[in-house]
């Protein structure tokens, strides 16, 4: 556990929900409870509302949005701004807090509150700059005014594998451009979301412009898309969910955005950089635990290079430690249910059983529980389990090919489509793979692509719209056009 007392700021454990500014429980009193994926013990228990207190949730947010909106853009940027100074100060309770109830390495959880932090921090410089336009007027009597507007109230649904992160990726273009908000974390993750709502208050945020709700997911989410204050839902997690929820949206026709399941080729041609590749593939497949929406699922090396590649990952994955949140060196944390550790394993055994190799790791870790030693196989034929579906687990499978037009065709190969990975020497050859990559995102000698300032999503069943940088503002504001007319009367 963090016990509460473990923490510099006991009150950063909250585990009641934040609704209009006070922390609510079920009005049946039910609750969810959270577990410490590194020893399945119980941490807290969490709130699980009804939709009845969603609804108490969407109208507190209704009603403090139509003051926020009209606060001036410097004043929001302020709030957000204080917000992430308040993160920052506090990343390490809020990083213990989420390293516990998620495993994740104790530098990737400091890592993540920081990360989450530059997206209230982008965003509140963003606010400033939610600029409307003046068009040329078609008319010499009329001019054309654009406005943007924020859309009301919007929800936000996220997953477990970056419980702080992908809440600051949303709360912050909503609450810069006058938005307010209603969050729904994942039952594995809500105590960092609650934490969040503590430094949101102690910064400023208005009571009811955020306001986080935990419980069970089906009745909360068939209130948050069917509610018709709500205008705006923005989901991060799979892609079976989010084509749910896309339709439950249809029926207000409420503006959606989504971050979905990825299935990420991670290229290496044959004058690529090993030492590089080798480098980007420990972020692009190793970072949390491997259970990232960008992680590199698919590893296409070229046969000439391919034992030399092999090789070298080989010896760079072996001295990545497996253990706790708090363990001192640990890399690899434990995965996040047993679920995960049984797709985990049914992977390794079918891509085992169509005749790929364990060069490394294929079993669970010494210390049992959620803790799978990183793994590297080669030979992962491109129909095996391991290639066709997110593995979310410290996996690398390799498969090889000859030519690079059918390394692009290979990546290609999947209904998903957020994130790539593609090594070369040849600026040529890099970009025609580029080019070729039917993808959001593409890394071009490196694995490392998160940042507040880029707009990160994808395409075809990986989602629509994007997140970050200039763009992130889009999904949280309309833009209404006044046409002035009569101004040569
Ligand atoms: P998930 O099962 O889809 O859950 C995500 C969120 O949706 C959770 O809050 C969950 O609540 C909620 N949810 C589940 N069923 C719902 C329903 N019927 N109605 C409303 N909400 C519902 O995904 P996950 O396992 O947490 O996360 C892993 C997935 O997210 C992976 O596929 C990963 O690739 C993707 N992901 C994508 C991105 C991106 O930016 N593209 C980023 C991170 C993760 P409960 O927890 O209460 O079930």
């Amino acid at each position: 556990m963090p016990a509460p007392q473990q923490l510099k700021d006991e009150a950063l454990f909250r585990t009641a929900c934040l609704v209009g500014g006070d922390w609510i429980e079920a009005d049946d009193g039910s609750t969810i409870s959270v577990d410490d994926p590194a020893t399945g013990d119980e941490i807290a228990t969490v709130p699980s509302l009804g939709p009845v207190e969603v609804r108490r949730a969407i109208e507190v947010a209704a009603v403090a949005q139509r003051d926020w909106r009209r606060v001036t853009a410097r004043e929001r940027a302020r709030v957000l701004h204080r917000w992430a100074d308040l993160l920052t100060e506090h990343r390490d309770d809020v990083g213990l807090i989420m390293g516990t109830e998620h495993g994740k390495p104790w530098e990737e959880a400091k890592g993540e509150v920081d990360y989450a932090a530059s997206f209230l921090e982008w965003f509140a410089e963003e606010a400033g700059r939610a600029n409307g336009d003046v068009v040329p007027t078609f008319r010499s009597d009329s001019r054309v005014i654009v406005l943007r507007e924020p859309v009301g109230v919007a929800a936000g649904i996220t997953p477990w594998n970056f419980p702080a992160a992908m809440i600051g990726r949303k709360v912050g273009p909503a609450l810069a451009v006058g938005c307010a908000m209603v969050v729904k974390p994942a039952s594995q993750t809500p105590l960092t979301a609650l934490a969040l709502a503590e430094l949101g208050r102690r910064a400023g945020v208005p009571d009811g412009v955020f306001n986080v709700v935990t419980g069970k997911a089906g009745p909360i989410g068939e209130e948050l898309t069917s509610n018709p204050s709500v205008r705006k839902l923005s989901f991060t997690g799979s892609t079976e969910v989010g084509r749910t929820l896309m339709a439950q949206c249809a029926h207000h026709i409420m503006k959606v955005s989504l971050e979905l399941g990825g299935n990420a080729p991670f290229i290496v041609f044959d004058d690529a950089d090993l030492d590089a590749a080798v480098e980007g593939t420990l972020v692009a497949k190793f970072r949390n635990s491997g259970q990232t929406c960008i992680a590199a699922n698919r590893i296409l090396v070229h046969e000439r290079v391919v034992d030399d590649y092999v090789d070298r990952l080989t010896k760079a994955v072996s001295g990545l430690e497996v253990g706790a949140t708090t363990d001192p060196g640990a890399k690899i944390g434990p995965l996040i249910d047993d679920a995960a550790v049984d797709k985990v394993a049914r992977h390794v055994e079918d891509a085992v059983g169509h005749g790929a190799e364990v060069v490394l790791g294929g079993s669970a870790n010494e210390r049992g529980g959620r803790f799978w030693d990183p793994t590297v196989l080669v030979g992962v034929k491109a129909d095996t389990a391991m290639s066709c579906e997110e593995t979310f687990g410290p996996v690398a499978g390799i498969d090889t090919f000859r030519d690079d037009e059918q390394a692009v065709r290979q990546a290609n190969e999947t209904p998903y489509g957020l994130a790539s990975y593609v090594y070369s020497r040849d600026i040529g050859r890099l970009w025609r793979a580029v080019e070729g990559l039917e993808y959001g995102m593409v890394g071009a000698n490196t694995g490392f692509i998160s940042s507040p300032v880029a707009p990160f999503g994808g395409v075809k069943e990986s989602g629509l719209g994007r997140e970050g940088s200039v763009h992130g503002i889009d999904e949280y504001t309309e833009l209404k056009y006044v046409c002035l007319g009569g101004l040569d009367r």
